[in-house]
């Protein structure tokens, strides 16, 4: 076995994410010669005790950083800020301090400041999830074959960037760097705005009444059901989401509704060659995306 890339990993947040890099380190040995495990509420710190997932479970964020040479932060992106003010006095020198967060430039804005010199701060984020929550949700091939994309700022050390490379190859998934604002944009559009379009369209059909309310759920094995599991992702993980990727969702949201217009209107001029070459164009990508094993 290779040796553990860091003697203690941190991990604040042991939800889907944290959990399932958590169980890769024990089924794996060389992560992380030590795990320990932070969350906010005592009832995740105890259900993370019963899984037997860390080596060790520590309440208060600014303990469980001590002595630790990798941190990753694993919480909703929203909680980032109050995380990095409570451990940054904490954090060892040389230590790299990473995270898993779905948006990058706000974690920069956030977290950037307040990375004490001597300490290497590497932005990730593994593109790869559940619509299940919590430290149960998590399991060790989540990441197999997922991109985890990193988004170092200018300057950042070299070799600590490697580090948390070879992490996320030790947890399965290919690595690429990205710049951050090019990262938020991609993810607007492959993943914020399809959970968007997700809640919306359950929130209309949850406000239709009476009698067509309840054929919604009676046969919703057709396309809504897609949709539902989608929809029935993490309240307030997506609440930060949006409103840490506010510009980059809202501009690919206007493109979206443009060309949402631009299909009503072939609809109702009965267009039929209009409508069939976008449904065309969406079986392209679905066939593009077998082809490259992200289906
Ligand atoms: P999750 O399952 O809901 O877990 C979140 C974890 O963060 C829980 O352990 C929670 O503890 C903890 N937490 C919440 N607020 C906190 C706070 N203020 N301080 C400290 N800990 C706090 O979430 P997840 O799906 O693993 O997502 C975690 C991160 O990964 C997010 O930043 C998300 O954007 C990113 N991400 C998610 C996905 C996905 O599809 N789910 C994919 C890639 C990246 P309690 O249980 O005690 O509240």
């Amino acid at each position: 076995m290779a040796e553990p890339l860091f003697r203690r990993l941190a991990l604040l947040g042991i939800g889907l994410i944290g959990s399932s890099v958590a169980r890769i380190a024990r089924e794996r040995g060389d992560l992380a010669g030590e795990v320990v495990a932070n969350a906010r509420t005592p009832a995740t710190l105890k259900r993370v005790a019963e899984l037997g997932i860390a080596d060790r479970i520590e309440a208060d964020p600014a303990q469980a950083v001590q002595g630790a040479d990798c941190v990753m932060l694993c919480a909703p992106v929203g909680a980032f800020a109050g995380l990095a003010e409570a451990i940054a006095p904490h954090l060892a020198p040389g230590a790299i301090l990473t995270d898993v967060g779905s948006t990058k430039q706000s974690v920069i804005r956030d977290v950037g400041p307040l990375v004490p010199a001597g300490v290497h701060f590497v932005p990730a984020h593994p593109l790869a999830g559940t619509e299940y929550s919590g430290p149960d949700a998590g399991f060790t091939t989540l990441f197999d074959g997922r991109w985890c994309l990193l988004t170092p700022p200018p300057g950042t050390d070299a070799a600590s960037v490697e580090k948390i490379a070879e992490l996320w190859r030790r947890c399965g998934a290919m690595v690429q760097t990205m710049e951050p604002a090019h990262h938020d944009r991609v993810l607007a559009i492959v993943s914020h705005l399809p959970h968007l379009l997700a809640f919306t369209i359950c929130g209309t059909a949850d406000d239709l009444e009476g009698e067509s309310r309840q054929e919604v759920l009676q046969f919703a094995a057709t396309g809504f059901r897609d949709f539902t599991r989608i929809a029935a992702s993490d309240p307030v993980m997506w609440r930060d989401v949006f409103l840490n990727n506010r510009e980059a969702l809202l501009e690919m949201l206007a493109r979206f509704t443009e060309d949402a217009q631009a299909m009503a209107r072939a609809v109702r001029w009965g267009d039929g060659a209009y409508i069939e070459d976008k449904i065309l164009r969406g079986r392209h990508i679905r066939r593009s995306l077998i082809e490259l094993k992200q289906a």
